[in-house]
């Protein structure tokens, strides 16, 4: 992704240990996608621009055998894609986002990161109004940039022409 915009703000989870999985999975942190999905998101992040807004990322292409490793800790499919079935994050096709303002600060949308419960849903209403329109403003422009949004997981966006998309296990260098 940073060779084709310097537009983005990065914080890729996954390479700490500071989530639900309490284990860092990741080497280092890296963001790798299909180019489909960086020109998708780019043209995303270029209509938040519009509105004093960018997108924060915290999750990218995740190789299957990190979704293994993920599914060791955690084998629950509420939580964790099986890799057996794969998740669209190993096809190259899912972001997870946030928006952050003009000065860095995160717009607040409710819950964390991987926060597992009904608040994370979109479908979950009882929230302050702004952190309602947080979220749609989110999903409207990442909508009309061919991504689809996933019900349980307000920060999760799947480019839809990449679903299909083959698994790939690809690994970034750390040097
Ligand atoms: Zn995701």
């Amino acid at each position: 992704m940073k060779e084709y915009s310097s537009d983005f703000v990065y914080d890729i989870k996954y390479a700490t240990d500071a989530t639900f999985l309490n284990a860092k999975v990741y080497d280092c942190p890296a963001c790798y996608m299909r180019l489909k999905t960086v020109k998708a998101l780019i043209k995303a992040n270029k209509d938040f621009e519009k509105r004093g807004f960018k997108i924060k990322i915290w999750d990218c292409y995740r190789p299957l055998d990190v979704q293994i490793k993920m599914w060791k800790i955690v084998p629950d499919p509420r939580y964790v894609a099986d890799p057996n079935k794969g998740s669209i994050h190993n096809r190259g096709g899912a972001v997870d986002v946030t928006l952050v303002d003009k000065y860095g600060k995160e717009l607040d949308m409710g819950t964390v990161f991987d926060f597992f419960g009904k608040e994370a849903s979109h479908k979950y209403l009882n929230l302050p109004k702004n952190i309602l329109l947080n979220r749609r403003l989110l999903k409207r422009i990442m909508v009309a940039n061919g991504f689809k949004s996933l019900n349980s997981e307000w920060w999760h966006y799947d480019l839809k022409t990449a679903i299909a998309d083959p698994i790939s296990n690809a690994k970034w260098s750390c040097d």
